[in-house]
This record gives structure tokens, C-alpha cells and sequence, in this order.
């Protein structure tokens, strides 16, 4: 299916419509987007579906549910969504879940996205097993960043973490990305106290050889909440210590379009190291996020509850100025930070939310 929304051009009239909001028109001619606490919003998060094809333990909501396809957004509306954002100012966009490839047509979307005029960058979050299926179009619609879940490299550990029996299938379409030229390639893992933390030295292991980015995501209290708890959880310090058997973590230089990852490489290796660390070493004062959930809903914060209800604007007939507005009020209430850490809960779903 090909976008069938033409963005409009960018206009004042976006300016400005929540008190404190700037969405400036640059000396490019684009939009760029800052909020009330100064931080630029440049990056949107987009939760495709909630079904995934694993169980993650970790992840999976229990009892199990699933969205009505009524309930996503049709591609036309996520298209429309989008190209309103970046006409505000947004630049890059993920595409996560849930697991994003198991959702119908997911090729055609991903080319209408491509051809949205302004997003300067699109990305990738899955689970890795239908690569072999999706690489080539994805290079072809210039998606070449991936970031591939990976909790596990032992096949009969990785089965009961994920469920499914499939860490060979998975393996190989790492391999076959980075052979066919994808980069960067990161292999996202989260680290979890007696669940896969002996594999830590080698999972970093793999920047030495490979041109991997490896990184160690903490364990956060969203998700399956019966199997969060403060025992498994490692602060990105202890990982760094643990891994650096192999040698001293020298830090690299952050890029423009880096997330929030902390990033090393160890003594001679192609790849290199990241830590994650939404807990242990809050990156709230830069974050430029937002979210769109699989259910239509716009979050501003992954471990905030607040929510705006774009799909019910969009199916009440509203304009493109109104969703806009709406976009930019949801920016206007993104908190300064999250408060997890003071013990505020919260109970959003990764899949519907997007991890
Ligand atoms: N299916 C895709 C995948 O596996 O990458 C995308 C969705 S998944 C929810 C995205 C990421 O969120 C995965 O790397 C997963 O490990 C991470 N995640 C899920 N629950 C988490 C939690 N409680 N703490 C930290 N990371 C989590």
C-alpha cells in the first residue's frame, strides 16, 4: 500500500498551540520541536501491533491478550500520524511492538513510510526471526539500522526465555544482516540476575570479533509484573565491572541520532559495547521522545501512564491542526523525568506500548 497522505507543507500554524511549545522553522526550511524543559523532540517510537511471535517471559502480558485489528491503527492513519509529526519536527521514527514483522503488509507500510518527505531516519526494533523475509525490502526502503532482541546464546536457555525454540533461525539472521551490510547492528539484551546474567562476558564477547553493538538494557518493573522483581534486576555498573574481564571499556564519541545508550569498545574489537541504563543512570533531561502505541494512544514517556487518545481524534473526523494539536499538548505534558525509581509504578504493556 503507498501513502496516501500527502504531507502538507510546514506552516506557523502549528506554532505555539500548547503555552512554552517551540516548533520553529529552521534556517532548512524544517521544523524542529523543543519542549517546556528545553530538550529537542525529535524521535518517535511506533508500537505497530502488540502480538509478537515469542512469549517472552519477562514481557509477555499474563493472562495473555491481544488487540482486535479494529482496535490498531490502519496503516493510512499510522502514515498520516507520522507525516504530521514530522512536519512538527520530528525526524527519525522506530518501528517496534510487539513484534513489528508479524503484522500483515508490514512491507508496503514500511515503503509508504520511506516516502514521507523530511523523516530523515527509520528504524528497526524486532526479534530478528522473519529477517531472512524482510531484509531485502528493508534495505530497499533505506531502513539499514537494526536493533535485534537477543536475551540468550544458548538455544535451549533462549527457549525459556522466549517460548519458542528458534535461537538458530535468529542467529543466522544476524549473521546474514551484517554480511548483507546492515549497519549499525545492535543486538539489544536484557540483563537479568540469575536468569542469563553468566552469559554477560559473552554477549560483550561478540563486539570483538563482529561489527556488533551490543548493549545491556536494565531490567525495568513494566511488563509481565509477576516476573519483574528488584532480585534480577543489575545496574549497567555491575555489568560494566563484570565485563570487563576482557579488557578496559574505552568510551566512544555520542552521535546526533545516538539514543541513550552509553557506549564503549573493548581493546581491539569491530563492534562495541552500550549500556542502557534507564534506572541506574536516568536519561530523562535528554530524552526526545515520543510514542505511539499499537493502540492509537501517544505517550511521551515509556514509564509514565499519561496518555492522549489520537485514534479516537482521528475516527471523530479531526483535522491535520487538530491532531497536531494534540500532538503538541502531549509534548507539553511530557514529564521532567520518570519516577520509577521513586517507587511510582507503571502499568502500560511493552508490547502495546512499544519496548
Ligand atoms: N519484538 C521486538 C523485539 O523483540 O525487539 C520489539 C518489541 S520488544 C517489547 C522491544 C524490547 O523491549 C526488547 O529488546 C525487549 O527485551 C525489551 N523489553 C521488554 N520488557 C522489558 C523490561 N521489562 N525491561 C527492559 N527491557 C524490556
Amino acid at each position: 500500500m503507498a501513502a496516501t497522505f500527502a504531507p502538507q507543507p510546514s506552516s506557523s500554524r502549528h506554532r505555539s498551540r500548547a503555552a512554552g511549545l517551540k516548533s520553529c522553522m529552521t534556517k532548512a526550511n524544517a521544523h524542529t520541536l523543543t519542549d517546556i524543559f528545553d530538550r529537542s523532540i525529535s524521535y518517535l517510537r511506533v508500537s505497530l501491533t502488540d502480538q509478537c511471535n515469542l512469549r517472552c517471559v519477562y514481557c509477555t502480558p499474563t493472562p495473555l491478550s491481544k488487540l482486535n485489528h479494529a482496535e490498531l491503527l490502519t496503516y493510512e492513519e499510522l502514515l498520516r500520524v507520522i507525516a504530521i509529526c514530522v512536519d512538527l519536527g520530528i525526524r527519525k521514527v522506530r518501528l517496534t511492538g510487539g513484534e513489528p514483522l508479524v503484522r500483515r503488509n508490514v512491507g508496503s507500510f514500511i515503503e509508504g513510510l520511506a516516502k514521507i518527505n523530511g523523516l530523515e531516519d527509520i528504524r528497526l526494533t524486532t526479534n530478528g526471526v522473519y529477517l531472512d523475509k524482510y531484509a531485502e525490502l528493508l534495505r530497499q526502503a533505506g531502513v539499514n539500522k537494526l536493533n535485534i532482541s537477543l536475551d540468550s546464546l544458548r538455544r535451549e536457555r533462549f527457549r525459556e526465555i522466549t517460548g519458542v525454540d528458534c535461537f538458530d533461525q535468529v542467529w543466522k539472521n544476524i549473521e546474514m544482516v551484517c554480511a548483507k551490510g546492515f549497519t549499525p547492528v545492535k543486538i539489544n539484551m536484557v540483563a537479568m540476575r540469575g536468569v542469563n546474567d553468566d552469559e554477560l562476558v559473552d554477549f560483550a564477547g561478540l563486539s570483538l570479533q563482529r561489527p556488533l553493538q551490543v548493549r545491556f538494557i536494565e531490567f525495568m518493573p513494566i511488563g509481565n509484573s509477576a516476573v519483574w522483581g528488584k532480585e534480577k534486576y543489575i545496574p549497567s555498573a555491575e555489568i560494566m565491572e563484570r565485563v570487563q574481564v576482557l579488557g578496559r571499556l574505552d568510551p566512544l564519541a555520542q552521535h546526533r541520532m545516538d539514543g541513550p545508550a552509553r557506549v564503549f569498545k573493548l581493546p581491539g574489537g569491530m563492534g562495541s559495547i552500550g549500556f542502557i541504563s534507564p534506572l541506574s543512570h536516568k536519561f530523562c533531561e535528554q530524552c526526545n521522545r515520543l510514542r505511539l502505541t499499537s493502540e492509537g494512544k501517544l505517550r511521551s514517556c515509556l514509564l509514565s501512564d499519561q496518555e492522549s487518545d489520537l485514534k479516537s481524534l482521528i475516527r471523530n473526523g479531526a483535522s491535520d491542526e487538530q491532531i497536531a494539536a494534540l500532538v503538541m499538548e502531549t509534548i507539553a505534558r511530557k514529564p521532567q523525568g520518570h519516577k520509577v525509581t521513586e517507587g511510582e509504578n507503571c502499568h502500560g504493556r511493552m508490547s502495546r506500548i512499544g519496548g
